[in-house]
């Protein structure tokens, strides 16, 4: 089906198809070249972070994070029911065994009292997820991870831009991955990228992304010839994807206030209707900086959701429920999750309804959207 207005739309701004053309006519597409150095250094300059390494995808980032863990057998490691499969399905394709974490109402994030009682002698590390880029409670977090001597992750895919007291998301756990997917603020179709901030990590992060090789070390004139030095695989971004990216890297305040437009239009707009409706909007506690990333409601029950989903459906607008909870879903099953483990997950799960959310949402559409819902009783 068609929609008239979709759940979302790519980010297009304009330069970006003439930078993608340049690369093309400049004769280098494959990765690590100076399109994807200057994502890069970008990258760095938003989140604060210590080193970027620009990846085919958020979950290439994520295996890379799991190989620089380098898990011994029985190792796990805690990570938020509510979140995309790739932040579990990483580490467990990597020798971790995943133990599923409930989210707490309100944010939707995992926090210290969700995952303190997993943690556990063969726990070696700590994903966090920041839902909506609403950042995770770092400072428990951090103080929970310190105290147990565990690695954190931060899943940052909905992140970029966002801030916990006033420090960039990214740069708050040992490691971080970005997703630059068609649905993420800002976009090269697929890609994404590893965000490395402990330096004792940056040199095997770059082997393990140039098909274990030492091509980086070689690239900067450091060894005189490249060689097989351990794992890796082929994790790089084309220059093409660099290309589209960049461009918008670069006016990242434009792209971010017109996304700011839209979230605070939604939630301005029905305030009164969700008051009415017994419906709940995103938390945002005042210490967190939250990037426009999306926009949800929480419906009191899940055929109340339902019966959004189709009334807005008649009108030609797609409206999306989100995560199924990891320890629900048939792989989370066979690593050990249980119904029942993750409550909160498994309650809001079936009660949220993500609005269209797209940069170039144009305020009569989104109007539309708004005048569909304020119709809808529950
Ligand atoms: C989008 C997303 C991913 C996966 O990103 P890809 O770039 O598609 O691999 C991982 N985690 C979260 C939380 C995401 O939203």
């Amino acid at each position: 089906m068609n929609y008239r207005i979709p759940f979302n739309r790519p980010t297009l701004i304009p330069g970006a198809i003439g930078c993608v053309l340049e690369v093309i006519q400049g004769g280098r597409l494959s990765g690590n070249g100076p399109c994807t150095h200057r994502c890069e250094s970008r990258l760095t300059e938003i989140t604060g972070s210590r080193t970027a390494l620009l990846t085919n995808s958020c979950t290439s980032a994520l295996e890379m994070a799991a190989l620089l863990l380098d898990a011994r057998p029985g190792d796990e490691v805690i990570v938020p029911s509510f979140t995309f499969v790739s932040t579990a399905n990483a580490f467990a394709m990597h020798g971790f065994r995943p133990v599923f974490a409930d989210c707490r109402p309100g944010t939707l994030n995992v926090d210290a009292t969700t995952i303190s009682p997993l943690i556990g002698p063969r726990t070696r590390a700590i994903l966090v997820m920041h839902y909506g880029g609403v950042a995770c409670e770092m400072d428990e977090i951090l103080a929970l991870a310190r105290r147990h001597n565990l690695i954190v992750v931060e899943d940052n895919a909905h992140g970029l831009f966002a801030k916990y007291r006033g420090q960039p998301l990214g740069s708050l756990g040992a490691l971080a991955t970005q997703s630059f997917h068609e649905t993420k603020n800002v976009t090269s179709g697929e890609g994404g990228a590893l965000l490395v901030n402990d330096a004792a990590l940056v040199e095997r992060a770059e082997v393990l992304r140039e098909k274990g090789t030492n091509r980086s070390r070689f690239f900067r004139g450091e060894v005189d010839k490249y060689t097989w030095v351990d794992l890796g695989s082929n994790y790089l971004a084309s220059e093409m994807q660099a290309a589209y990216l960049l461009p918008q890297l670069r006016a990242s305040e434009l792209v971010q206030s017109m996304r700011a437009a839209v979230w605070d239009r939604y939630d301005a707009a029905l305030g009164d209707w969700a008051r009415a409706n017994g419906v709940d909007r995103p938390t945002v506690p005042s210490h967190c900086e939250q990037p426009s990333h999306l926009y949800y409601v929480l419906m009191p029950t899940a055929s109340a959701r339902a019966r959004l989903i189709d009334h807005l459906k008649t009108q030609g607008i797609l409206a999306v429920f989100h995560y199924v909870p990891l320890n629900l879903s048939p792989m989370g099953r066979k690593l050990g999750g249980t119904e029942g483990a993750c409550p909160v997950a498994e309650d809001v799960s079936e009660r949220l309804l993500r609005l269209p959310f797209y940069t170039n949402l144009s305020a009569d559409d989104q109007n539309d959207v708004i005048a569909a819902i304020h119709q809808f009783r529950v």
